[in-house]
């Protein structure tokens, strides 16, 4: 019962085919011009009428306002460091996605259309989105044309029922807080509509109508040693849910993987007295908020957080007195489920903690999610098998030491979200999740990247490194 807010980002799959800074940190003489076709109704969505007050640079004074606003920040983004002699025409509405009162569809984007075999096709018998397809071609490719982009975002956000207690963050600066960012999510999306997908099937392997996409020649199955063009369907199906085993080997990209990952992994080592079988040293996941472990970090007793009343949850109401002497000066151990990663991660500092340990209650290494910029101490996860063999460990103890200790910093040699030759790595959970899977960048990824298929806080508005990787990607795609 995991209640951790989830917000997902996803590449739309549409009908015929496909169809999922600050400042303005452009390419030298890059030049697109993207152009917002508003398709909502009256009164709805980007044209809703609610008074709004200004924020964060945005201007707006109706909701519509500032959501167009703030699309046009984003497109402009993007607008400085594509090259396109054609414009790009983006359809945008507000509707009503997926959503819970702890996880939720932000938006969802794709290609409306996708071409093969045009002149200035880079790659023959091979599919490319709508929008690069007309830049490589130096005209548009469609004999009806139309917009080149669908998108869409979650119209019941902040609402009740709908992650009710996030909403959107609609200014332009990146303050978003607790609230969710606006201008991140259309980046992200935009970036779908652009090109970052693939048109083939990843849960069946199945190429559409029988030819690869511009992606699959970068795809690697690293079971198999073959790239997508060259593997079968069973093979690129295997890869999809490899976790970590679908890389990206286009050039630009891995070029850019040493200046952008950082190098090791983040880790949690256990020593001490009463260690026992704990001790050892876990890869661990980032937290998207609280100071990053980039070197040798916090290192103090261990202790674990009592739930205050049963079904309250780990470390989600205000500490009590016993779980403020065991946690002040220490290192917290709380569970994942019914609040949020930032909540646990604020009550453990304001009751003297230095470091938290956020165990998951599901299968998987656990990459704490959401975000509060007023955590300032260390925020790791680890898997649900690696807490429990801790937690044995933490059994005999007193009210305030455990005799356990726990050491934050970073292992291995390898880049946070690449494999073992510094290539990127590709979003393949298992089980297959449709409309995230294989068309993002690894969520294991640190820095945390614009096309990973959750937002994260910690994002910069920019795409290229040393913050992002996804213009690299358009590159090596022919962007
Ligand atoms: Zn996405």
């Amino acid at each position: 019962m995991s209640a951790s807010k989830r917000f997902t980002l996803k590449a739309l799959a549409s009908a015929s085919v496909i169809g999922c800074a600050l400042g303005i940190a452009g390419q030298a003489q890059a030049a697109a011009t993207i152009i917002i076709n508003n398709i909502n109704q009256p009164g709805v969505g980007f044209n809703d009428t609610t008074p709004a007050v200004p924020v964060g640079g945005n201007t707006g004074t109706t909701l519509g306002q500032q959501r167009l606003i703030a699309f046009t920040y984003a497109a402009t983004i993007w607008s400085a460091t594509l090259t396109s002699s054609v414009p790009i025409i983006v359809n945008a509405q507000f509707t009503p996605l997926t959503c819970s009162a702890t996880t939720g569809v932000l938006g969802s984007a794709g290609a409306t259309q996708i071409f093969a075999d045009f002149a200035g096709a880079q790659r023959p018998n091979t599919w490319y989105a709508y929008a690069l397809a007309n830049k490589l071609a130096g005209t548009n490719v469609a004999t009806s044309p139309s917009p080149q982009i669908s998108s869409n975002f979650n119209s019941n956000l902040g609402t009740p029922g709908c992650l009710e207690t996030s909403g959107w963050y609609y200014g332009l600066d990146g303050q978003e807080g607790t609230r969710i960012d606006f201008v991140a999510v259309l980046q992200h999306e935009l970036g779908h509509g652009l090109g970052f997908q693939t048109f083939t099937n990843g849960s069946t392997g199945a190429f559409n109508n029988g030819r690869p996409s511009i992606w699959d020649h970068f795809l690697l199955s690293a079971a198999a040693n073959k790239n997508w063009v060259e593997a079968t369907a069973a093979e690129r199906a295997a890869s999809a849910i490899s976790v970590n085993g679908l890389i990206w080997t286009g050039p630009a990209v891995t070029a850019a993987v040493p200046s952008v990952l950082r190098f090791g992994q983040a880790a949690v080592t256990i020593s001490g007295v009463a260690a026992g079988a704990g001790a050892g040293t876990y890869v661990a996941g980032d937290s998207s908020f609280g100071p990053a472990v980039l070197g040798p970090s916090i290192s103090g007793q261990l202790m674990p957080v009592a739930e205050q009343g049963a079904g309250t949850g780990s470390g989600c109401l205000p500490f009590n007195a016993a779980n403020t002497l065991a946690v002040t000066g220490r290192v917290a151990l709380v569970d994942r489920g019914t609040c949020g990663f930032a909540v646990k991660a604020k009550n453990a500092q304001n009751a003297g903690a230095i470091g938290v340990i956020i165990a998951n209650n599901a299968a998987g290494l656990l990459a704490p999610g959401g975000g509060d910029p007023s955590v300032t101490i260390p925020v790791l996860g680890i898997t649900q098998a690696q807490g429990n063999t801790i937690k044995a460990a933490l059994l005999t103890r007193s009210r305030s030491r455990s005799g356990v200790i726990a050491s934050f910093g970073v292992f291995g040699t390898q880049y946070t979200g690449a494999d073992l030759f510094g290539r990127a790595q590709m979003f393949a959970p298992n089980p297959f999740q449709g409309g995230s899977s294989v068309s993002h960048f690894d969520s294991a990824m640190f820095r945390n990247q614009l096309m990973e298929p959750a937002i994260n806080s910690d994002l910069t508005q920019s795409v290229l490194p040393p913050q992002d990787l996804s213009f690299r990607l358009f590159q090596d795609i022919g962007w």
